[in-house]
């Protein structure tokens, strides 16, 4: 039978870490920088209660979680934009800016979701070269042309763990034509303590040619709930709300993120944690030449260049014990390295003991 013609798309599916291993029941997954605490006791609460009235679409604007994410975070809540994950937010922009044959630049080893969803409504990607895997300014700026619309990029970035400090950024702001919109992804700006370090929303929030990404499925803990949001000029927003599926972001994700945003306890033992095990696993790696970025995010990006084993080996034999990490073969194209989410406490020993085994042998 004929299929009725479609356009080409020159695209990979995004592959998401991966979650299980063939025969193995109890696995532990530190492939997809989710949070190592799990979900706020006061979420969990909220979604135990049997009276949620299903039935009822949910609020098309995310009136509540706006207000909550105003008051919070200080800024304009008619600039703030929900989507069903930050991922859905990138999809509204590349609609809203890319006509067929407009550019984007990415850094090299970006986020993947900024190219597939460039790409499929037809623009062309630039990639700009990286320094040591971390994102260079002067390389975004070499790649902009006449055809440049957006820049995306993530700070600290996924999957390196580098990131630019505020005063790169905010230069990079100042040497970019300013018709260009900049997107800055702040997916794990709540774990940074790095002194040098500013969120694209702290930075920004002012500027109507930065859009910035924030996500409820990191830190928050809520990936399976599907909820992130967009913070831009109220212009790009009112047209955003055209492009917007009406009921995008679900009642259940409205009322967990409303409830996570509170919990600023729960965010602070994260913090921690991470800061702990991070720092731990990194000087226990470093003992066989297994190095890794600073601490920043709540992942390691491991180098196996000087380590006597190799990545994929490493990745092997991990993943027969029920480990699973990153690969960054696929999709990022980075060769002999890992990414390595930090756990929880249990997770985090785990992998230290079974590392140790694999490793000392
Ligand atoms: C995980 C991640 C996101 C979050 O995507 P959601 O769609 O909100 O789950 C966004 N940007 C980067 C760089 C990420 O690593």
């Amino acid at each position: 039978m004929t299929i009725p013609a479609f356009k080409k798309i020159d695209i990979q599916a995004y592959q998401p870490g991966k979650s299980n291993v063939r025969k193995l029941k109890k696995i532990i997954k530190l492939s997809a920088n989710e949070s190592a605490l799990g979900v706020s006791s006061k979420v969990k609460k909220v979604l135990s209660d049997k009276n949620l009235n299903i039935f009822r679409y949910p609020d098309s604007k995310s009136n509540n979680l706006r207000q909550e994410l105003a008051r919070k975070f200080n800024c304009n809540i008619d600039k703030i934009i929900c989507g069903a994950g930050s991922d859905e937010v990138i999809q509204m922009l590349c609609q809203l800016y890319l006509r067929p044959n407009d550019e984007v630049v990415v850094p090299k080893y970006s986020f993947l979701m900024y190219r597939i969803y460039s790409k499929i409504v037809g623009a062309k990607v630039r990639f700009a070269k990286e320094d040591n895997f971390k994102i260079s300014t002067k390389e975004i700026l070499k790649n902009i042309t006449s055809k440049t619309k957006i820049v995306f990029l993530a700070n600290p970035n996924n999957p390196t763990g580098t990131y630019l400090t505020k005063k790169e950024l905010l230069n990079l702001r100042k040497k970019l034509n300013k018709n260009i919109l900049l997107v800055v992804d702040d997916a794990y700006c709540e774990y940074m303590v790095n002194k040098d370090y500013s969120s694209g929303l702290k930075l920004f929030k002012n500027l109507d040619n930065v859009f910035i990404l924030r996500t409820f499925s990191k830190i928050y803990g809520l990936s399976a709930l599907r909820i992130g949001w967009g913070y831009g000029a109220k212009k790009i927003v009112d047209e955003l709300n055209k492009i917007k599926p009406p009921f995008n972001v679900n009642k259940i994700a409205q009322l967990a993120a409303v409830e996570a945003l509170k919990d600023t306890s729960f965010i602070k033992r994260s913090i921690k944690h991470n800061l702990f095990y991070a720092k731990k696993i990194k000087l226990f790696l470093e003992k066989y030449k297994i190095y890794s970025n600073a601490v920043t995010a709540n992942f390691l990006f491991l180098d196996f260049s000087k380590a006597k084993i190799k990545a994929k080996q490493f990745y092997n034999k991990l993943k027969n014990k029920g480990i699973i990490l990153r690969s960054t073969d696929e999709g990022y194209d980075i060769e002999n390295k890992l990414r390595l989410t930090i756990g929880s406490k249990l997770d985090n020993l785990k992998f230290l003991s079974i590392a140790k085994r694999i490793l000392d042998k």
